[in-house]
């Protein structure tokens, strides 16, 4: 096998068996072939494409024994969240120090991309660390993910990443920006527009006892954002709060885990998606509450209420045709490192709510492509898509798990370009991060 090289080659996957991301079986494929960073075709050999050693622009992976598929894309996860802790210094709720908080997000970055996962989309994040990190990958300037991101999160006082008392509001280096009034909040989507977010994030409550956000104030921004080409999505977990958003035209709402039958029929009427996030409540009750010194958000039983309510809404929300988006939170805590859980929500889809492993995969690629403004573009293996493109030792439809970690992957390829899965880098130092 000769080392693919990167740039304006031809890349030739030979042989494999194919998973596409649109659904169908998987089958046995002969050559998919990448020109630039396209897939050119799948199926058979074009006869122009000869793989006789005559050309020099032509590198061959042979995926015999091996399956194919599109790269992973998790839909919620947070590059810029936390700090490394320093001897002696303070702990703010917050990155305090934006030069390190970029360096750490774009190393992160790479891991993400080097575990399969060839997209994300960044729900809120520090200053517009993302943003740069964004831009930064589009120039070539580090490798990493394709990244569809927002800014801090618009909150009113007692949403999620209200923290702070009210003489000290959301400092620069918290998550969440306080703006008390629709006025405040369309200034806000205005600024966040101007320094190139992709998308608005909201915030209602954190758990979702109390709504924090009026239908005139998401509905103000929802018509800010859309006019300037940017979506928006919300943190909703209560029952109001969701209906409320889908009516105000939301693009999609992370989490709705208490809605109602009622509140789903609302969101269903609405067209809007839902991206559930079960990994963040599973690895908590996984994990038995023991990383939870001070948050209320550790409360174990809580934590299991939410999780089966959040089984609950995706089996319901399915039965109506809403849509279901994959992600993670991966990145809002210590227990959440990246490269590493990006794939578990498909494995609590498949075992607590229904999907076959096949659905799960459509989910996390063909389906996910809309929470990155790729949809029909990416996250399938067809003439014309975008070339991100995983190879795996193990079949994932026999076992969900092989797509965690990266620890099967035999080769990532990102917009045509293969990529250098390194060493298995080490976290470095703890971590402490705000939680979502
Ligand atoms: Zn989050």
């Amino acid at each position: 096998m000769s080392r693919p090289a990167t740039g304006d080659r031809t890349l030739v996957i030979r042989n494999g068996t194919m998973i596409d991301g649109s659904g169908r079986a998987p089958t046995p494929n002969d050559a998919l072939v990448v020109e630039g960073n396209r897939i050119r075709s799948v199926g058979r050999l074009p006869e122009s494409v000869r793989l006789d050693g005559s050309r020099t622009d032509v590198d061959v992976i042979d995926a015999s024994g091996q399956w194919i598929m599109p790269g992973l894309i998790d839909a919620h996860t947070h590059l810029s969240y936390g700090y490394p802790q320093l001897r002696g210094e303070g702990r703010g709720r917050g990155t305090t120090r934006p030069e390190l908080g970029v360096l750490k997000a774009a190393w992160s970055a790479q891991k993400v991309l080097r575990s399969g996962v060839t997209s994300i989309s960044v729900p809120g994040g520090t200053w517009f660390t993302d943003v740069g990190v964004r831009d930064a990958i589009k120039l070539g300037v580090l490798e990493g993910p394709r990244v569809y991101c927002a800014g801090r999160m618009i909150i009113t006082y007692g949403s999620i990443e209200d923290d702070e008392p009210s003489w000290v509001g959301t400092p620069e280096h918290s998550v969440g920006v306080l703006c008390n009034s629709a006025a405040e909040m369309v200034t806000e989507v205005r600024r966040q527009c101007k320094h190139g977010v992709n998308f608005v994030k909201m915030a209602d409550s954190r758990s979702g006892d109390v709504q924090t956000l009026a239908k005139e104030e998401i509905a103000a921004v929802v018509d800010e954002a859309h006019r300037r080409g940017a979506r928006v999505a919300i943190h909703s977990r209560g029952g109001a709060s969701t209906r409320t958003a889908a009516e105000a035209g939301v693009d999609w709402i992370i989490h709705a885990d208490l809605a109602t039958e009622a509140d789903l029929d609302a969101v269903a009427r609405a067209g809007v998606a839902i991206l559930p996030t079960m990994t963040f409540l599973a690895m908590v009750v996984e994990a038995g509450g023991r990383f939870g010194q001070d948050m209320i958000q550790m409360d174990v039983g809580r934590m299991k209420r939410h999780l089966d309510g959040l089984i609950r809404v995706v089996e319901s929300a399915r039965a109506r045709g809403i849509r279901i988006l994959c992600g993670t939170d991966t990145g809002n805590n210590t227990f959440m490192p990246f490269g590493e859980l990006h794939a578990k929500e498909l494995e609590i889809l498949v075992t607590y709510c229904g999907f076959t492993p096949l659905e799960a995969i459509v989910a996390a690629t063909g389906g996910n492509a809309f929470a990155v403004g790729l949809e029909g573009d990416v996250g399938v293996l067809e003439a014309g898509k975008l070339a991100d493109i995983i190879i795996l030792k193990r079949d994932p439809l026999a076992d969900i798990r092989v797509l965690q970690g990266g620890h099967e992957l035999a080769w990532v390829i990102k917009d045509g370009k293969v990529t250098n899965l390194g060493d298995h880098a080490r976290e470095p130092r703890p971590i402490a991060f705000s939680v979502t």
